[in-house]
């Protein structure tokens, strides 16, 4: 099983994962055209795609998602509030999948489980591959609760929020109520609240993969993101945590069950802040 980042951040999100066999998308966030270049660019055919993934029904995870299910006929697949609350979602192919409900697709098998974000029915995946890898994918919530921590555990590539930055929030540009919604119960994970979470995986001794997602272009910078995980783990000596951060708007960090084929370096000038 193999999983490619195709965007990730506020401003846009997709993740491609796939087998031999087998692909689907988690969210569709990005412009068709966006979309379609960075399928083909991974390989994947998009009339291939076996169904795209919706989180939640918020722009930056289904701004492409209707037109591609559209143009490609692939099945669409979320829960029946968040699928009622996406135009245009009853007219292309649609499957209805609850959180706890599994889905079959080839070898993979495919389970929704519930974040806490201000959306109708917000949803994390935990993707398995009969290879016996399993991806897990949470972002878009306001706390971890003990569900995404027991998936979380599962994970060889967890990805991750880690939104922002407590103090650049605080002192950034947003008004008042914006910054209550980002760090409230209903919002958004911050780099602190991620970092201790990895502390707590890296106790299991695990060897895995993490990526940090859905980065805040405003409130956060990939290498501040990188170094609040880094400077936390490092109190677990031995730490078999493997690190990345996805991100925003371009294709960036692939994996690979069994290893790591590309990792970006933070310290590479080609990464921005
Ligand atoms: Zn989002
Ligand atoms: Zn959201």
């Amino acid at each position: 099983m193999t999983a490619q980042s195709l965007a990730s951040g506020s401003s846009g999100n997709s993740i491609l994962v796939r087998n031999e066999r087998d692909s689907v998308l988690i969210d569709a966030g990005i412009g068709i055209k966006k979309l379609t270049s960075g399928l083909l660019q991974a390989g994947v055919n998009p009339t291939d795609l076996s169904a795209i993934l919706i989180t939640h029904e918020h722009g930056d995870h289904i701004t492409g998602a209707v037109r591609m299910a559209r143009r490609y006929r692939v099945l669409l697949v979320s829960n029946a509030p968040t699928l009622a609350n996406i135009s245009g979602a009853g007219s292309v192919p649609h499957k209805i999948l609850e959180p706890g409900e599994e889905m079959v697709v080839g070898s993979l098998s495919i389970r929704p489980f519930p974040v806490s974000h201000d959306a109708t029915c917000p949803v994390g995946y935990t993707i398995k591959c009969s290879s016996g890898a399993t991806i897990v994918s949470a972002t878009d919530t306001g706390k971890l609760t003990p569900q995404i921590r027991n998936e979380a555990e599962t994970a060889d590539l967890l990805i991750i929020e880690s939104n922002h930055d407590v103090g650049m929030v605080v002192s950034g540009p947003y008004p008042w109520h914006l910054k209550r919604r980002i760090l409230g119960d209903w919002g958004h994970l911050s780099n602190d609240t991620t970092a201790r979470l990895l502390l707590d995986l890296a106790e299991s001794g695990r060897k895995r993969t993490v990526w940090l997602a859905h980065l805040s272009k405003t409130n956060n910078t990939p290498r501040l993101a990188m170094s609040t995980a880094q400077k936390t783990l490092s109190q677990h000596i031995g730490s078999t945590i493997t690190l990345g951060v996805a991100l925003r708007d371009i294709p960036s960090l692939n994996w690979q069950q069994g290893h790591t084929l590309f990792q970006l370096s933070l310290f590479s000038p080609a990464v921005p802040d």
